[in-house]
C-alpha cells in the first residue's frame, strides 16, 4: 500500500477505511467486523471514527474488530466541537479510548468548528499529548480563513483538515488543498465516493467501463491521484473493501484525467468549503 507522510515523518496508508453508520445494527455486526479486519489484512490500516457516529456505536465495533492487533492499526477519532474545550476534551476522549477498548489514539481530531476558542481546543490537544492519550492532533471541516487561525491561535503542529473532496466537491482545489500543502500538512478526504451517490453517476459508469475498473474504483483513484492525500472510504462488507483496496494500485493517465475533468469539473471560483 502507498503511504503519506505525516509532518513528522511517520507514515500512514494512502487509503484508511472510514465508519460512519457502521455499529448501528445488530444484524450487520458480523459482515461490518469483517469488512474492517479485511481492510486492515490488505493495509487499509487507517480507521477513521468519532464520538459522533451512533453515539459510540462505531467505536464499540471498532474495538471488536481490533482486539488483539491494536498495534497493526492507526487509529482516528474526533470529538464535538462542545466538546472541544480544556474541560471536557479529556472526558470525551476517556470515553472514547474505553469504547476502543485502547490506551492511545493515533491522532484526534476537531469534528468541525464550534464556539471554543480555537486557541483553547489546541491546549486541550496539546495537555493529552502531554498525558500519552493522544499521539497526533488535527481538524476536520476546517476552511482556509479557519486553518489561518488556527495557525494563529497556535495550532502549527496540526497534522490533518479531514474534509469532503471528491469528484462532485472539487472545491477545496481552490486554495484549501494548496493551503494544507504549503503548511505541510496532510488532506484527510471523507466521503470519496459522495457516500455512494457518484456510483451511480452515468458518465463515470462509462469512464469506468472503457477502463475495466467499478465506477467505486475509479472515484477512488481519482481522489488518490494527487500524492500526499489520505481517503477514508466507507464500505460494510468484505466484498467492497476488497475492490476499494484494488483502487490504491491503479494510476490514472493523463487522457483519463482529462476525460474526468471534462465530467466533473472544478468550479471557476472560490466556494466556501462544503460538509456532510
Ligand atoms: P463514502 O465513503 O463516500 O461512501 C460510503 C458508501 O459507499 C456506503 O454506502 C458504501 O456501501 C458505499 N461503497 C463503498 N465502497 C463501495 C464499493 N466499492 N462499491 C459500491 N459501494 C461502495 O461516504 P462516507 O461514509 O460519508 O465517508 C467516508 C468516511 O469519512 C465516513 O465513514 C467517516 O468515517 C468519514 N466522514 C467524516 C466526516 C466529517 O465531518 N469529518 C463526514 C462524513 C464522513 P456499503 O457500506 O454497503 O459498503
Amino acid at each position: 500500500m502507498r503511504t503519506v507522510s505525516l509532518p513528522s515523518g511517520e507514515q500512514v496508508p494512502c487509503l484508511g477505511q472510514g465508519t460512519w453508520m457502521m455499529g448501528e445494527r445488530k444484524d450487520q455486526r458480523d459482515e461490518e467486523i469483517a469488512a474492517l479486519r479485511t481492510g486492515i489484512d490488505l493495509g487499509m490500516t487507517l480507521i477513521d471514527t468519532a464520538e459522533m457516529y451512533g453515539d459510540g456505536a462505531s467505536e464499540r465495533l471498532i474495538g471488536e474488530a481490533i482486539a488483539g492487533r491494536r498495534d497493526e492499526v492507526f487509529l482516528v477519532s474526533k470529538a464535538y466541537p462542545q466538546n472541544a474545550s480544556l474541560t471536557r476534551l479529556p472526558r470525551s476522549c476517556e470515553a472514547s479510548l474505553e469504547r476502543l477498548g485502547t490506551d492511545r489514539l493515533d491522532l484526534y481530531l476537531l469534528h468541525w468548528r464550534g464556539n471554543v476558542p480555537l486557541a483553547e481546543t489546541v491546549e486541550a490537544m496539546r495537555a493529552l499529548q502531554r498525558a500519552g492519550k493522544i499521539r497526533h492532533w488535527g481538524v476536520s471541516n476546517l476552511d482556509t480563513d479557519d486553518m489561518e487561525e488556527l495557525v494563529e491561535a497556535g495550532g502549527s503542529a496540526c497534522v490533518t483538515d479531514q474534509i469532503l473532496y471528491n469528484l462532485a466537491r472539487r472545491g477545496p482545489e481552490h486554495d484549501l488543498l494548496p493551503w494544507l500543502e504549503d503548511h505541510g500538512m496532510t488532506a484527510m478526504v471523507y466521503s470519496p465516493v459522495e457516500q455512494g451517490r457518484l456510483i451511480g453517476n452515468r458518465k463515470l459508469t462509462a469512464l469506468a467501463a472503457d477502463l475495466g475498473v467499478t465506477p467505486a474504483q475509479l472515484a477512488l483513484a481519482w481522489t488518490l491521484r494527487q500524492p500526499g492525500l489520505i481517503a477514508i472510504p466507507k464500505a460494510s462488507t468484505v466484498e467492497h473493501v476488497r475492490e476499494n483496496r484494488a483502487a490504491a494500485d491503479i494510476t490514472l493517465d493523463e487522457a483519463t484525467l482529462a476525460q474526468l475533468d471534462a465530467a466533473f469539473a472544478a468550479p471557476r471560483e472560490r466556494r466556501p468549503l462544503e460538509m456532510l
